[in-house]
């Protein structure tokens, strides 16, 4: 009896001593933490991730089984840009999306050619209609709103003119998301030499006609934002995603101020992580805390165009891009991007990396989602 009660003693002793240097080393072991807490770069091929701003504008397209072997799922979305018409985009969109149903989902966008037509509200939508019914789970409107588009008095037409006012609740209606690029990044108001990162000049070195500085009489970098912030309130049911860090790239207030206001929009970072890696350089802390505190509504994407001239090219680009986004948000690395820009990663935490590539991407534009449940 004696000799069970001490072995049981003994007994209760290890398993208490062990279960304590258990928790000592848990508390105590930083790596042990760090595993949990954070991705690192040999992470990247197998976390879950969408690219949500992609063009794809040729159907033989290697961008596409590159995204494949990179856990990568694509948002395709046509715009009303040339030199491929919006239909014609879509037959492409279709197209590609038919070949790889588990891993592209497309967005649709209208053609504001007839703009000053009696009918165009009713067409547009009868056009809306059609693209939902063949999948569509977005509807891009681009920057020619409020940078090209003329009502019949000259004017420009901006994206809160209320003829808009019926296709966005026609949107709503159906539940799709509404993917919105007004102006640009406040760089295009600035001479080439005053921009702050090489991609906004190179950018507009390349496309004169969109660099407004060189177009005084155009609306103002004011005059776009108000535009789409008047727009955004006037539809608070409808599910919004800026583009392009909804052109307030400059400064993350500027954004944080907009999210406060409108709980329906979310940004992307498409084409402008750029931007967060310049301000990453002098205010490291201020983006990392911007990223923390508007985890549920950011989302990744590239704006990547993939078409004829880069198609052979195009695997190789997206992959090296997408891995230095990668190294940018996850790593705690020194960083230099293709720009020659030296910064920190922001290393933010799993739970966020997760938000940021995947999650927000599900819960804003419903549909998208849809092609990993097909894939499983
Ligand atoms: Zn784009």
């Amino acid at each position: 009896m004696l000799h069970f009660h001490s072995r049981s003693i003994i007994t209760l002793v290890i398993a208490v001593v062990t279960f304590s240097c258990a928790q000592q080393e848990k508390k105590e072991n930083p790596e042990t933490k760090k595993q949990d807490e954070f991705y690192d770069v040999n992470d990247f091929a197998s976390v879950r991730k969408y690219d949500t701003h992609i063009h794809l504008e040729v159907e033989k397209t290697t961008m596409v089984p590159q995204a494949i072997k990179d856990n990568f799922h694509l948002l395709n979305i046509n715009g009303d840009w040339g030199p491929i018409d919006v239909p014609d985009q879509q037959k492409i969109a279709l197209k590609v999306e038919q070949e790889y149903p588990e891993q592209v989902a497309f967005a649709a966008s209208f053609s504001a050619k007839n703009y000053n037509d009696p009918d165009f509200v009713s067409k547009t939508i009868a056009y809306l209609k059609n693209s939902f019914e063949k999948g569509a789970v977005g509807v891009k409107v681009w920057k020619n709103i409020g940078m090209e588009l003329k009502d019949k008095d000259g004017k420009f037409v901006m994206i809160d003119n209320p003829r808009f006012d019926s296709i966005f609740d026609f949107i709503e209606k159906n539940n799709i998301t509404l993917l919105s690029h007004q102006g640009e990044p406040k760089n295009c108001w600035l001479p080439i030499e005053k921009m702050t990162v090489n991609s906004d000049k190179n950018y507009f070195k390349e496309h004169p006609q969109y660099h407004m500085f060189l177009h005084p009489e155009y609306p103002s970098y004011e005059d776009q934002v108000n535009a789409r912030d008047r727009m955004v309130a006037k539809h608070p049911n409808l599910r919004i995603v800026s583009v392009h860090l909804a052109s307030l790239e400059w400064d993350v207030d500027e954004i944080a101020k907009r999210l406060d206001k409108f709980p329906n929009m979310s940004v992307d970072i498409a084409a402008r992580i750029e931007h967060l890696e310049y301000a990453a350089q002098t205010s490291w802390q201020k983006i990392y805390d911007f990223c923390i505190k508007y985890q549920d509504r950011l989302l990744y994407g590239t704006d990547h165009v993939e078409q004829e001239s880069n198609t052979q090219s195009m695997a190789a680009t997206i992959h090296d891009k997408w891995v230095e986004d990668w190294k940018f948000l996850v790593t705690d690395d020194s960083l230099t991007n293709s720009d020659g820009m030296h910064y920190k990663g922001l290393h933010l935490p799993k739970e966020v990396v997760d938000k940021i590539y995947a999650k927000n991407a599900e819960r804003m534009i419903p549909g998208i989602e849809k092609k990993y449940t097909a894939a499983k």
